[in-house]
């Protein structure tokens, strides 16, 4: 039996007049990279924020391992070992790669100012081998703010690995990446996927990327579920062509 490590049922949410997510219905098995696409301003992002607690949705339920967690909030479900990453990075630019990686860990959580003693040998390790795996270890002791984007992504998603977590929402990871930088990014994806076992759900514009990464896609169109299926049948799909050419 196949265990869905996340399951949507039903989700709908709106913003005043505006439906941003209407009856959507989603499965996330236990080690799998599951692709989330659609036009802009399709939902992708407010699905994403329904499920990891930034607001609650209207209707519907969304469970992880079996627990109803629609009415929790972000601190709560990334305990549980559920985190996500932002279409904008959200590093702190002033800081080192390293120093972003430590206070990237919420259980050490408390002011900036007297934290850094408090890091043990093996979280410093935990760093460098991470740093490494993104490729940014040379980069370690620059501030984050002197990396390129596509390198910023790489140590957000490096910052998100510190936490060990069991399902990782990746929003738009190669938007604004350098074409070179967007194949080692999408090994790097796959690698964590295969070597620690990090279930992926990758909301993703870019059709060639999500072709080549997910094993299943859903394609949201104006709030609704318009398709979902392998890649070779969400590519095929006339109502996904149209929707991504803008035709109606
Ligand atoms: P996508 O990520 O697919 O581009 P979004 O989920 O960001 O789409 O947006 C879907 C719709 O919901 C859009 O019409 C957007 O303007 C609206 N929306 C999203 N978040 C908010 C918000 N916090 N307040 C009001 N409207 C919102
Ligand atoms: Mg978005």
């Amino acid at each position: 039996m196949t265990t869905h490590l996340l399951e949507v049922d039903g989700a709908s949410k709106a913003f005043g007049g505006v439906i941003a997510n209407k009856d959507i219905s989603i499965k996330v098995p236990e080690g799998k990279i599951i692709g989330l696409i659609g036009p802009n301003g399709s939902g992708k992002t407010t699905l994403f924020n329904s499920i990891v607690g930034s607001h609650p949705i209207d209707a519907g339920s969304v469970r992880f391992q079996g627990q109803e967690i629609s009415q929790m909030l972000v601190p709560e479900i990334a305990r549980l070992g559920m985190l996500r990453t932002f279409q904008q990075t959200r590093i702190y630019g002033k800081m080192t790669c390293i120093q972003n990686m430590l206070i990237s860990m919420p259980h050490r959580n408390t002011t900036v100012t007297h934290m850094f003693g408090k890091f043990s040998a093996p979280d410093h390790e935990k760093v460098e081998r991470l740093l490494e795996f993104v490729g940014l270890y040379s980069k370690r002791t620059l501030l984050a703010g002197d990396l390129s984007f596509g390198q910023q992504k790489l140590l957000e998603f490096a910052m998100a690995l510190m936490n060990d977590p069991k399902l990782l929402l990746l929003d738009e990871p190669t938007a604004g990446i350098n074409p070179t930088l967007i194949n080692g990014l999408i090994d790097r994806l796959k690698k964590a996927n295969a070597e620690f076992g990090v279930t992926l759900l990758v909301i993703e514009h870019n059709m060639r990327v999500i072709m080549n990464l997910a094993e299943h896609i859903y394609c949201l169109a104006h709030g609704e579920m318009l398709a979902e299926g392998i890649p070779t049948e969400i590519q095929n799909d006339q109502r996904v062509i149209e929707a991504y050419l803008g035709a109606h």
